[in-house]
């Protein structure tokens, strides 16, 4: 096996690393082999000699490989031999967002941070390979390096100089573990809704097998390049990647948004203005007109209840989750999109995407074109502490789908598939969007059998708010004028912008602005929510506990009785506690007061009473969201279906003339209009047919 030359700095490494780090190595010498690697604060070296530092940044090829001889050659007091230990560089000042990678960075030693949205198996790989000639039996040792295998050309045997064959000896060739990452530049650090861009880690050694996708990390490594090849030979274009020194594990939440004092005086200054939650309210997407119960729910999200760790190892989600459903064309993408931008870490993702990553996780093969399968993350591991806005979730894959349970109640997402055994992060608030199955929203049927979506996951929301597109000729019009104005400031601006001699001033484009002017800049807001989430960890109080309580209680005694319906789950309660935690969290106080468990009652109910209502009895019945059909309705259908069969036997070939069964509804106290409505609700569910326009018949 060829050793690596003495590098130039070998000796400075040796002084370095017996002042700095003599307690590590002697550490490390005792735990080798199963620890390999001595990880040096580059500080530290910066400290010890700024040159050298320089010098890593600049040349790390003739750098590490020094370091690493130093290490390995260091006399121990112990009889111990480091022949294969590495040194790791951590804290690296030259941090470089992937999209400013250009050329000048090849072969420079750079800091990356993102997230692992993709990571492949981990496999052997040759370092050095062995070949023996099998005509002379000599063996020859060639180092491998880049994507190819490098075959001996000849028999480096004088005497033989054969052109082979040669064999492979694995058991004398000499391997790594070797792992491919792809680095995404995390949702934080994107400004309004641009696409992420990513790169590739090459990772050996120690280092694999440690990075899951969806966790944040910070590689240390060296930008390297290979030509591209194409069909046509190889092209004058490089592909970048980065062949790791180190990873820095990040887990805290939002340490990557800097709060200035001057920022946190103004924070806690907006915290203690009694018309906050106005103010906040009002910054959210304030082009969009109305729907303020929506927005307040909307803010609740963004500052989310306490996840809370029990003793027996489980966790309680803080994250609120919220559904809005609706008729097209009433801005719930356009409000999706809003927060987005507005979360501290937001991901938008259409439940139709393209994506093959799907929005929780998948298991493809041959990504990196190396045969290896790779385990990809998808938008809900990418929002992981985050908001995840996930628009169309009524047209979500299956697979998507059946991972979404696990994902919004768990917060993790188990991938199982090809040996591939991960269990990914996806700790975040969901926020989707889904349009009615039939285009519109039909007021006399149930939200769940109009939604293509299972019941189960419709019950994992917190809050689901419905969106009817009813016209209403006073709220039109104030509609119409808001998006007009909206417009309006908008071309005054543009024109003042771009015509250089308008009439138009700066006082009139503000003042047409200010309605659709955000109460609290989008910037300070973000960082409001940081540090509310970071700082502030409320407490219900003992009457907002029992608020909370009683009003839970007080929606299941209507549930009571033979006949009447189930009004709430358990899992309701459970959503009170959040929003009234996020509720005091707006007021960045630690004490949930009454105040903020009556808030949120209110808020539940304006949500309840939009989805759990019965059509016909106008009671709240958690049925109409689970099975998409209220006890009474499910009542009355069965009325009606014996109805008709009843009328049918009178006549012949099983037909029923309408006119008789609307008669007989009557009678049974269903009137012509509900009668229309629940007959066409049985043949839109396949239990009716109408063999012509005056008949029904019972299939
Ligand atoms: P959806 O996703 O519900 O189908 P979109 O979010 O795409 O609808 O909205 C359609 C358009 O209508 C958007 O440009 C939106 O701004 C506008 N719009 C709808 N309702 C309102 C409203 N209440 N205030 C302002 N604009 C609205
Ligand atoms: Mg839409």
């Amino acid at each position: 096996m060829k050793n690596i030359s003495a590098g130039k700095w070998d000796e400075k490494f040796k002084i370095f690393l017996k002042k700095y780090y003599w307690n590590e190595i002697l550490q490390l010498a005792n735990e080798y082999p199963d620890q390999r690697s001595l990880l040096v604060d580059f500080s530290d070296l910066e400290m010890f000699d700024r040159e050298l530092a320089d010098e890593l940044l600049e040349n790390p090829d003739d750098v590490i490989p020094s370091a690493k001889q130093a290490l390995q050659q260091i006399d121990l007091p112990i009889d111990a031999l480091l022949d294969d230990a590495t040194v790791q560089f951590i804290k690296i000042p030259n941090k470089v967002p992937i999209r400013d990678i250009r050329s000048v960075h090849l072969l420079k030693f750079l800091a990356i941070e993102g997230m692992v949205r993709k990571a492949t198996d981990v496999r052997p790989k040759v370092l050095i390979a062995a070949y023996k000639c099998l005509r002379c039996e000599h063996i020859v040792y060639i180092p491998q390096a880049g994507k190819k295998l490098f075959e001996p050309f000849e028999c480096e045997n004088e005497t033989c100089g054969k052109k082979g064959p040669f064999e492979m000896l694995v058991r004398e060739s000499t391997q790594i573990d070797a792992q491919r990452l792809q680095i995404q530049e995390s949702p934080e650090n994107l400004k309004g809704g641009t696409q992420p861009q990513s790169l590739d880690m090459d990772v050996e050694g120690a280092l694999v097998g440690h990075a899951t996708p969806g966790t944040r990390v910070i590689v240390n490594g060296t930008l390297r390049s290979i030509l591209r090849i194409t069909k046509e030979g190889k092209s004058p274009f490089y592909d970048i990647y980065l062949q790791a020194n180190s990873i820095e594990y990040i887990d805290t939440e939002f340490s990557e948004i800097e709060i200035t004092p001057e920022e946190e005086e103004e924070i806690l200054k907006l915290s203690r203005d009694p018309q906050i939650y106005d103010h906040i309210v009002k910054s959210i997407a304030p082009s969009i007109y109305g729907y303020e119960d929506i927005k307040e729910a909307l803010a609740l999200q963004l500052f989310s209840g306490v996840p809370k760790h029990l003793p027996d190892g489980s966790r309680i989600r803080g994250d609120i989750h919220i559904l809005l459903v609706g008729d097209p064309g009433i801005a719930k993408s356009q409000l999706l999109r809003y927060m987005v931008k507005l979360a501290p870490r937001g991901v938008f993702a259409s439940g139709k995407s393209a994506s093959s990553s799907g929005l929780t996780a998948t298991a493809v093969k041959d990504d990196f074109g190396d045969g290896r399968w790779t385990l990809e993350a998808g938008a809900l591991v990418m929002a992981d502490m985050g908001i995840a806005a996930i628009d169309e979730m009524d047209k979500m894959r299956t697979e998507d789908k059946s991972s979404l349970h696990e994902a919004m109640e768990q917060q993790t997402i188990s991938v199982a598939k090809a040996g591939i055994l991960a269990t990914l992060r996806s700790r975040c608030a969901l926020l989707g969007a889904a349009n009615p199955k039939y285009g519109r929203f039909d007021r006399y049927e149930g939200i769940a059998p109009q939604i293509n979506m299972e019941p189960a996951l419709m019950s994992r929301f917190d809050l689901i708010f419905v969106l009817m597109d009813i016209p209403d000729k006073e709220r039109d019009l104030k509609i119409a004028e808001h998006i007009v104005k909206a417009h309006h400031a908008g071309e005054m601006s543009e024109q003042r912008l771009l015509i250089p001699g308008t009439m138009i001033t700066k006082e009139d484009v503000d003042s047409e602005m200010q309605v659709v002017m955000p109460h609290i800049n989008p910037e300070i807001m973000r960082k409001y929510i940081a540090y509310a989430k970071k700082n502030v960890v409320p407490v219900l109080e003992e009457d907002a506990r029992k608020h909370l309580i009683d009003f839970y209680m007080n929606l299941r005694v209507k549930g009571e009785g033979k006949d009447a319906p189930v009004p709430v789950t358990a899992r309701q309660l459970e959503a009170l506690v959040r929003i009234s935690e996020a509720s005091a969290r707006v007021r960045l106080s630690n004490v949930a007061t009454l105040e903020d468990a009556k808030r949120t009652t209110k808020i539940t109910l304006s949500c309840l009473k939009q989805v759990g209502i019965d059509p016909d009895t106008g009671a709240f019945d958690v049925d109409v969201l689970t099975s998409g059909t209220s006890k009474s309705q499910r009542t009355k259908i069965k009325i009606m279906k014996d109805i008709i069969r009843n009328v049918a036997s009178r006549h012949s070939g099983g037909k029923a003339p309408l006119e008789e069964v609307y008669v007989e509804a009557e009678a049974e106290k269903i009137d012509r209009e509900h009668a229309e409505s629940l007959i066409d609700k049985m043949k839109r569910t396949g239990d009716l047919l109408m063999p012509d326009p005056t008949h029904v018949r019972i299939i």
